[in-house]
């Protein structure tokens, strides 16, 4: 009989394929098995490895074509891990000296340079263990005769069951087969979230402990329109959810006619949808979707996935080649905001006890001037190949906007010194996630030329609840008046200064959420591509002068619960 499990509906659509359970921990130990012929140990070691290299071969030839050469790299180092004698000659050695199975000895050898890697100083060198025991997890599959989990390798149509994806998990997947997600922890902010949402993936994240006994190979619906996944179903239950995907596919290409439409409410008032991107693979989306510009182009992409910073020029290729194919429509560019769930292992930071209230995002940037500069001259660089906003993350006081603008003329000059042309037009702005920020908006308001609105953490740090812990998801409330308060406060005082404001958290691109912002006056709406023309359809039936008389009855109530019940009743009405 079939079963259902629920979670939070991360990223639309409904997705019908087989369970593949992917998990990061080792295989069993195996057994030690004394031989009698060590020599057959041996050649089945040197054939196992053999395997395994082509197989990291294939996967880095297709990863460099599909995401480019950066995301490659860690391929190679894999590659060369299984070159390297640490691993291969010490299991060699073994299987000879011992007289054991080739599973143990590599079982043994692995744990022993994992052990000491873990014991190391440098996180990037404790990291390194992740590799070996992917590589090594690689070879011990081929000697026990069963397929090896990695994400990179899949090639038949699955939906990934696991009970966490990292942003760098996802970036592997491969869109060929790869058909849906589950996962048994997350949120809807969470980066694997986010990216499904740009990937337009479908994925249900917080499914809890129950997604751990899907079984790997069976075949499951993905309903991520309700949040819903049903195990086994049975012949009914297959042929309804094949109904369902097929009305959703056929809306979804429907909305599509709106995307060369203007964004325009019904009585006339202009408004700017544009799309949150995380590298180039994600333009074609936002222009298909008819984005009027990227609202959000979130850099740490770039810089995660592989094992050193991304040089000038690889950062300056990627601006200018996502400023190009917008064409002179806006494009939002954030500086690198590192930390919180997002870790760059290479640059064997310091655990923090708190890393979301840590050195992340701008104060890591103004920690690390090096990493800053270099990012700023390749924007500056890019400037030239389409209309650039540069846009500093999680700026808390104004001294942090005054030093990363202070740097940010620095370079200028420097380039124009250097005979390299830079845009005289760029305008720079700060993201307002901080509440301490959006109190203070009025002030800031004087020294930017834009806000752009992150509720993702404005809402987490408004309510003190961490973003990534179930435990407190309830209080993920973007409706709740006390954040609807803090929204407003912001765009006032922009416009007080003449200045515009747009939000980048997914509150922007939430159907229950737009009336009411488009009633306190936002004049630019960033979220994932897939919500675009669904945001577009919703914004043409609504009338921005009477929402901004419901807005604000709306920020009279006193849970979100009211708020929400408020704006469903308005917008039937
Ligand atoms: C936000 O905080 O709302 C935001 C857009 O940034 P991120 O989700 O990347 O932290
Ligand atoms: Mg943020």
């Amino acid at each position: 009989m079939s079963q259902s499990l629920t979670g939070i509906a991360a990223s639309p659509g409904i997705a019908i394929a087989k369970a593949f359970r992917y998990a990061h921990a080792a295989a069993e130990a195996p057994q030690r098995t004394e031989v009698a012929d060590a020599s057959t140990e041996v050649e089945r070691f040197r054939a196992a490895v053999a395997k395994a290299k082509t197989e990291i071969d294939a996967i880095r030839e297709s990863t460099e074509r599909r995401l480019g050469a950066a995301k490659a790299e860690i391929f190679e180092a894999h590659l060369m891990l299984l070159d390297d004698p640490d691993l291969v000659d010490a299991v060699l050695e073994q299987i000879d000296n011992d007289s054991v199975n080739a599973e143990y000895a590599l079982h043994e050898v692995t744990g022993m340079i994992v052990e000491m890697l873990r014991g190391m100083d440098s996180e990037m060198l404790r990291e390194r263990a992740a590799d070996v025991l992917d590589v090594s997890g690689r070879v011990m599959s081929h000697l026990q005769g069963r397929p090896y989990a990695a994400l990179s390798g899949i090639s038949e149509e699955t939906i990934i069951v696991a009970q966490d994806l990292t942003p760098s998990d996802t970036a592997q997947l491969d869109l060929h087969y790869v058909r849906g997600f589950v996962t048994e922890i997350g949120s809807r902010t969470s980066h694997s979230a986010i990216m499904a949402r740009s990937l337009e993936l479908p994925a249900i994240v917080g499914a809890g402990k129950a997604a751990a006994d899907v079984p790997d190979g069976t075949t499951i619906v993905l309903d991520a329109t309700e949040g819903r996944i049903v195990v086994d179903p049975s012949v009914e239950e297959l042929a309804d959810y094949r109904a369902r995907k097929e009305a959703y596919d056929a809306r979804v290409a429907e909305l599509k006619r709106l995307a060369s439409e203007p964004s325009v409410s019904a009585d006339g008032a202009h408004v700017e949808l544009a799309a949150n991107i995380g590298g180039v693979e994600d333009v074609a989306k936002a222009l298909e979707n008819g984005a009027d510009g990227v609202g959000l182009f979130r850099t740490e992409f770039l810089y995660m996935g592989r094992t050193s910073l991304p040089t000038e020029e690889e950062q300056y290729e990627t601006y200018r080649h996502v400023l190009d194919k917008m064409k002179g429509k806006r494009v939002v560019i954030r500086t690198l905001d590192i930390g919180g769930d997002k870790e760059l292992p290479y640059l064997a930071l310091p655990k923090e006890s708190n890393p979301f209230l840590g050195l992340r995002a701008v104060r890591f940037c103004l920690s690390r001037e090096d990493v800053f500069r270099t990012q700023l001259r390749a924007l500056l660089r890019a400037s030239t190949a389409g209309k650039l906003n540069i846009m500093f993350p999680m700026i808390a006081v104004a001294a942090e906007l005054r030093q990363a603008k202070a740097i940010l003329a620095e370079e200028r000059a420097k380039l124009e010194s250097e005979g390299i042309p830079v845009a005289a037009d760029i305008e720079v702005g700060i993201m307002i996630e901080i509440p301490a920020a959006a109190l203070n908006a009025d002030y800031l308001a004087k020294e930017v030329d834009f806000f752009s609105i992150g509720t993702n953490d404005l809402i987490q740090y408004t309510m003190a609840a961490d973003r990534m812990n179930d435990a407190v998801s309830y209080l993920y409330q973007p409706y709740h008046p006390s954040v609807l308060r803090l929204v407003r406060m912001v765009i006032r005082a922009a416009e007080r200064e003449g200045k515009w404001t747009g939000m980048c958290g997914e509150m922007a691109g939430d159907l229950t959420a737009i009336p009411l912002l488009l009633g306190l006056g936002l004049g630019e709406f960033s979220m994932s591509a897939s919500s675009v023309l669904p945001a577009r359809e919703l914004i043409g039936r609504l009338s921005k002068e009477e929402w901004s008389r419901l807005a604000e009855e709306a920020l009279q109530l006193g849970t979100q619960e009211e708020v929400q019940q408020f704006v469903e009743q308005r917008s039937h009405a």
